[in-house]
């Protein structure tokens, strides 16, 4: 019955979580692996049908950074956590391959786990950003609305943390929002390769569409590492968009520094000088 309960969600889930039926589901924003393959393609199509001018002049797609990395390096972000499963076998990792990392996390989930928010930033190699109150997607939201996911995301922060980093949920910017960021000196981080571990942790492979909204070349379809450590190569480097609620993402996070500093690339944090222009 269970089973069946979360076969429903994954039906409907392609427009909407259904409250109440998924037993993910805690609030509309939660952030399922369905709501994010509907907003990804919900992404994809809007991009497909407007033109690039359109796209500038609403503000809404501006996360996908178009101009190149600081050649040779490499930022690791992590978006969605804190997670009680998963952020202290990140960090282990992190540790083990002493490479540093910007976790941008969820407001009401740092509320809830303080101490995960300590442990990141214990030993001083890693940076906070935010990721919201409660991952709404801005595209849905009123402007009052996304002011207060903003201001709650930032203030729950500890506040010696700097620099000021903010991540929009989906990579769902809006004017107003970049307006109100850019007032506090917030800068926003979008992503040159997008990690699709979403995806990947679903059924191990990606589909066609999936492919295409993350950017998966065909022969990497089934292999995570694989298309995360070619898509560095393509970029020559970049901030690498991953997030810390799922599996696979510690699973293989090992491996896939391995891999990318096997090719020669250097990691550094987002306040090295030299992402600057890859901020906004
Ligand atoms: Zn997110």
């Amino acid at each position: 019955m269970r089973y069946g309960l979360k076969a429903s969600c994954i039906l409907f889930g392609l427009a909407v979580v259904v409250p109440g039926l998924c037993s993910q589901a805690t609030n509309a924003h939660e952030v399922a692996p369905t709501n994010l393959r509907a907003t990804h393609l919900q992404h994809l199509e809007e991009r497909l049908n407007s033109s690039v001018e359109d796209l500038r002049e609403q503000c809404r797609f501006e996360s996908d950074i178009p101009t190149a990395p600081p050649e040779g390096l490499v930022a690791l972000t992590f978006d969605d956590g804190p997670d009680p499963e998963h952020t202290a076998k990140i960090l282990a990792i992190l540790d083990r391959y002493q490479v540093p990392a910007t976790f941008f996390v969820i407001g009401e989930k740092v509320e809830r786990h303080p101490e995960l928010i300590q442990a990141i930033q214990a030993n001083g190699r890693h940076l906070l950003g935010s990721h919201t109150w409660t991952h709404p997607n801005f595209h849905d939201i009123p402007s009052p609305e996304q002011q207060l996911e903003l201001a709650r995301g930032i203030e729950v922060l500890p506040p010696d943390h700097a620099p000021q980093l903010f991540r929009y949920p989906y990579g769902n910017a809006s004017c107003f929002a970049n307006d109100y960021l850019h007032s506090r000196g917030v800068a926003i981080v979008g992503w040159h390769v997008d990690s699709c571990d979403w995806a990947f942790d679903r059924i191990g492979t990606v589909d066609s569409k999936e492919a295409l909204s993350c950017g998966v070349g065909s022969e990497y379809r089934g292999d995570f590492v694989g298309h995360v450590a070619s898509s560095v190569r393509a970029r020559r480097g970049g901030i690498i968009l991953l997030h810390e609620i799922h599996a696979i993402t510690p699973a293989r996070l090992g491996e896939l520094i391995e891999e990318i500093r096997h090719d020669g690339y250097t990691f550094v944090r987002l306040d090295d000088p030299r992402f600057a222009p890859s901020l906004r």
